[in-house]
């Protein structure tokens, strides 16, 4: 078959592979979730295992509304893979839904109902060097050859589906301020994280500073326990001290010797080439001497001796020759005296202003293969290993500048020791903390609060406050529909039995008869029982804080009063006291605020008072 008639063949394929495409009837391998029914019409796959899997991919991303969130949602579960290998029926597998994949399924318009051909546009290119490469690139939406809408049921809408392409681009936006290449990043490109085995990104913040992230595991959900974030110049420091050291005069005078020793052989070779053109040279001349002393008449002789000559000659121009290709072929070696200027000067040009990034880069690696973030547990280090081109490695541990919340987090065996004595009070654990040895994450010692926040923020649980028939202030509040304060009031006046447990905390007996005694007394109050308004506040009422200001005493001496009667007040919608405070109210208190010269010293009552919704 001709070359013609082969490209008349395959243009021939390619119109009818067109016009099938454009009924939307050319089969292509569809994506997992999409499969063919026996007369070849795309359906939702029929698996509810995998069809629940791609509609969860959509929904999860409509409220996670970034492809890593949907990653996130998919962690522990498996996700249908659909092996692609020229096959119609794709061997169906499970595995890990990656960052890339829901990339894929969210821009694949199958699953919306559309069929469209020609979304990748391949070509042939011929590298510089002379390979042969086939590059496929996506077009653009609007530049798709074929789409047809409602082509067969999907798992999105088309809006969806733009909607979907909308949000991810914004997102990729937020990501995509990466600067060029040109960043101040020195290992940008060759650090890799020792701990999961892929490449680290690198990632600028807001104020300049780059870090280098083992962000494509985090995104995948697959980082390991020390697979962190780390910040560049942590790294970048070490790595150019390495590299400077390496360039050191020690290190530089190894070097010299051997280029010396280059410069020797070097110089030997030429000169033997050059040798021989000399022993050429003299042969050549002896032969022309010997063929001009030749008698003319002596014809013969004079023939062979000019055939010597000019075989003598022609041997010249070779050993010329050889030499002349030799001192050209032997690139030109720096003087010694300016190799040793050149790389005394390192550190100081490493540093200059003139120099770029990108040319420190360069210098990095010209020397450096590769440099690799080691597994190491302690975050108050950082372990680089660095691999020379030449094969060596070196193995560098520095000191890292922990964040705020790093440095400050208390020791893992401090917070261990504290929740196996959590039952003790404060106090007692803070004493206890302090005599093992322990210091807070500021390195201080154990007091009250540094265990309070313990038990805030590192899990360690509460102790064990009350014994059995006990119950706290805020479970008999609840009981009987009053408020805390009421109850703190009937135990400061002794009307009911409490001990002050751990922390100081009330703890109440409540049987059956001080349950008794507590609802009569709740009933007889009518001020404590004030709950059952949740009338808002009227117009002839004013807040505690309102009367207080207007009066310019403390809301304390306000409270105190309610308390005392001297003040009636109701408790209103949200909890608030307000008091109905007519012009005789605020006659009495005024006289009350004139007459009291003790106002300060009553200006505190004995309850005390937590929070003004507590206050009786
Ligand atoms: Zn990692």
């Amino acid at each position: 078959m001709s070359e013609a008639e082969l490209h008349f063949l395959t243009g021939r394929m390619n119109g009818a592979k067109l016009a099938a495409a454009g009924r939307g009837e050319l089969r292509f391998p569809l994506p997992v979730g999409l499969v063919y029914d026996e007369e070849g019409a795309t359906i939702i796959d029929p698996d509810a295992e995998v069809a629940a899997a791609v509609a969860d991919v959509f929904s999860a991303f409509r409220s996670a509304g970034s492809a890593y969130g949907v990653v996130a949602a998919f962690k522990g579960r498996r996700f249908p893979l659909r092996a692609y290998g020229g096959t119609w029926a794709g061997e169906l597998r499970w595995g890990r839904l990656t960052h890339a994949r829901v990339l894929n399924i969210l821009a694949n318009p199958a699953y919306a109902g559309v069929y469209v051909y020609g979304r990748y546009h391949s070509s042939r290119i011929v590298s510089p060097e002379g390979r042969i490469s086939t590059k496929v690139t996506e077009l653009p939406r609007a530049e798709w050859p074929i789409v047809i809408f409602d082509h067969h049921p999907g798992y999105i809408s088309w809006d969806d589906y733009l909607a979907n392409a909308t949000r991810l681009a914004a997102n990729t936006t937020n990501a995509g301020a990466r600067p060029p290449r040109e960043g101040a990043a020195l290992c940008q490109g060759i650090i890799t994280c020792g701990s999961c085995g892929r490449p680290m990104s690198t990632r600028y913040h807001a104020n300049g500073h780059p870090a280098y992230e083992c962000s494509a595991s985090r995104a995948d959900q697959m980082a390991t326990k020390t697979c962190r974030s780390i910040a560049a110049s942590s790294v970048d420091d070490a790595v150019a001290e390495a590299l400077l050291d390496a360039l050191n005069p020690d290190e530089v005078a190894l070097a010299l010797a051997a280029a010396d020793e280059v410069a020797k052989r070097r110089a030997s070779r030429s000169r033997a080439s050059e040798l021989a053109v000399e022993r050429a040279r003299y042969e050549a001349e002896r032969a022309e001497r010997a063929f001009l002393a030749c008698e003319p008449e002596n014809r013969l002789v004079a023939r062979s001796l000019e055939a010597r000559w000019e075989a003598r000659l022609e041997l010249l121009t070779e050993a010329e020759k050889t030499f002349a290709t030799e001192m050209a072929a032997a690139p030109v070696l720096p003087g010694r005296a300016e190799l040793e200027a050149l790389t005394g000067d390192v550190a100081a040009l490493w540093h200059a202003r003139s120099t770029t990034p990108k040319d420190r880069k360069r210098l990095l690696r010209t020397l450096v293969a590769d440099v690799t973030l080691l597994p190491e547990p302690d975050f108050a280090k950082a372990r680089i290993g660095i691999v020379w081109h030449s094969g060596a490695t070196d193995e560098i541990v520095v000191a890292r500048p922990l964040r705020v919340t790093e440095y400050r987090r208390t020791d893992p065996a401090a917070v261990e020791f504290a929740r196996r004595h959590a039952n003790l009070s404060n106090t007692d654990l803070a004493e206890l903390l302090n005599a093992a040895g322990y210091l807070t994450g500021a390195g201080r010692v154990f007091d009250n609060d540094a265990v309070a926040s313990l038990r805030r923020y590192r899990g360690v649980p509460q102790p064990q406050l009350l014994q059995d028939g006990e119950v706290t202030v805020a479970d008999i509040a609840r009981e009987l529909g009053i408020t805390n304060g009421a109850v703190i009031h009937w135990i400061s006046r002794g009307w009911l039995f409490a001990r002050r447990g751990l922390n100081d905390q009330w703890c109440i007996p409540f049987g059956p008869g001080v349950e008794a005694a507590c609802r009569e007394r709740a009933a007889r109050s009518a001020h404590i029982h004030a709950l059952d308004s949740t009338e808002p506040q009227a117009a002839h009422e004013l807040t505690v804080g309102e009367v207080a200001a207007l009066l310019g005493i403390s809301t304390n001496v306000v409270y105190y009063w309610i308390e005392r009667h001297h003040v009636e007040a109701r408790r209103g919608s949200s909890g608030r006291l307000f008091i109905a405070f007519g012009p005789n109210v605020e006659a009495a208190c005024r006289e009350r605020v004139a007459l009291s010269v003790h106002l300060e010293a009553a200006a505190h009552p004995q309850t005390p008072r937590h929070t003004r919704n507590e206050a009786v």
